[in-house]
């Protein structure tokens, strides 16, 4: 592979500089570098970050290119559930389709890793998960998939769910998901003891949504530590949305989040636009690690959301009331190395050794890279530009 020599660009908002990338990894970064033989872009005075992750979404659900979608409902949560088990076919939502458009948006603003979970249930099996693992193998030079199996219809409230799970993990689901094991499932110990046991069965990683709100979902989340604990998965246990932490409590909510720092359990947020949401500033400050998503984007639950990390950044600070400097930075490592290191990945940031993938961005500091709306300049993963003036620049790689 050619090595990659971007002049002209300011890593993390220092002064302008040059970075080598050799064999996928940052080889040196400095002024004047020079490399035989290297493909040499010019970052134009730019700054330069880690490419930015999108820690919570579903790439299975969006409508993007798709005739506007009039049917949204209001109502319960299982009332959002069951029109979108029952819309997808009568819409033709080809996931293998629809996963590209928003997954090749989210690498064309920048975005160098994805979690995304893909729905597990009785009425359509495994062919949502086949449609995005052709996705992720379409883009596997561009960006970093994991893919959580998710039992978005409910895992103990529908019989056949678990052999389901069972086979997605065995077919490349790398991550096993759950649902609200209280208010959906009605059964918090069967629900987690299933997840864990398939956890244990795959030696996989554990992502939980939990939208169940105040001391409901603080109960659920005891057992959730509890079980981190027992089974020593310190590390590999995360739970998204985590609302119970966002409760107007702070002599409930401060301790919880140390329990939660101790399991080391990955709290994915995502600035949801109906809830409470956990403080990002509380979490960090607690030792939690964090990561940010989109979430679902214009799909059949929502009409909002675009799909770039940067967007989405600037929704969780507005929900967070962040207005400083230092707090849009914050928010910045959070919407990039801090959610890659959530992802339990390798997360260095941009320093020699580190792996090769970084976006360049419009603004004269990182706090103003945040609320700026521009292009990205530039995308790089591995070494290799694979996005151009927010284009996809990937031989074979196109929108469908
Ligand atoms: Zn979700």
């Amino acid at each position: 592979m050619q090595d990659l020599l971007i002049r002209n660009i300011r890593p993390m908002g220092a002064e302008a500089q040059d970075i080598l990338i050799r064999a996928g990894r940052i080889a040196a970064i400095g002024k004047g570098l020079a490399a035989e033989g290297a493909t040499v872009e010019d970052g134009a005075g730019a700054i330069a970050i880690p490419t930015l992750a999108d820690t919570h979404t579903h790439l299975d659900k969006t409508t993007w290119g798709m005739p506007w979608y009039p049917g949204r409902k209001g109502g319960s949560l299982q009332d959002l559930i069951d029109n979108e088990r029952n819309s997808r076919i009568p819409l033709g939502l080809d996931v293998h389709r629809q996963s590209m458009r928003h997954a090749i948006q989210l690498v064309e603003n920048g975005t160098g890793h994805i979690r995304s979970h893909v729905d597990i249930d009785t009425d359509h099996g495994l062919s949502l998960l086949e449609g995005k693992l052709a996705t992720r193998t379409a883009l596997a030079d561009a960006v970093d998939m994991q893919i959580v199996a998710f039992p978005q219809s409910g895992l103990m409230k529908r019989p056949g769910t678990y052999e389901l799970m069972d086979e997605a993990l065995a077919m490349g689901a790398d991550v096993v998901g759950g649902l609200d094991p209280s208010s959906m499932d009605r059964d918090p110990k069967g629900s987690l003891d299933a997840i864990f046991r398939l956890a244990e069965k795959h030696g996989k990683p554990i992502d939980i949504h939990l939208h169940e709100y105040g001391e409901l979902g603080a109960f659920t989340l005891e057992e959730i530590i509890a079980r981190t604990h027992a089974l020593g998965m310190q590390g590999l246990v995360g739970v998204s949305h985590c609302f119970c932490l966002g409760m107007p409590d702070p002599l409930r909510v401060g301790p919880l989040m140390e329990e939660v720092a101790k399991a080391d359990i990955r709290i994915f947020t995502t600035g949801h636009p109906s809830a409470e949401v956990p403080s990002l500033q509380d979490m960090r400050a607690a030792g939690i690690r964090v990561g940010l998503g989109c979430d679902g984007i214009r799909d059949t639950w929502g009409p909002w959301g675009q799909p770039d990390m940067l967007h989405r950044a600037r929704i969780v600070g507005m929900k967070n009331r962040m207005r400083r400097d230092d707090e849009l930075e914050l928010l910045l490592d959070a919407a990039s190395r801090g959610g890659v290191e959530a992802m339990g990945l390798e997360a260095m940031g941009l320093v020699p050794g580190a792996p090769g993938d970084l976006t360049l961005v419009a603004g004269e500091t990182l706090a103003h890279a945040v609320v700026e709306e521009a292009p990205r300049p530039l995308v790089v993963k591995r070494g290799r530009v694979v996005a151009r003036a927010g284009r996809i620049a990937l031989p074979g790689v196109v929108m469908p």
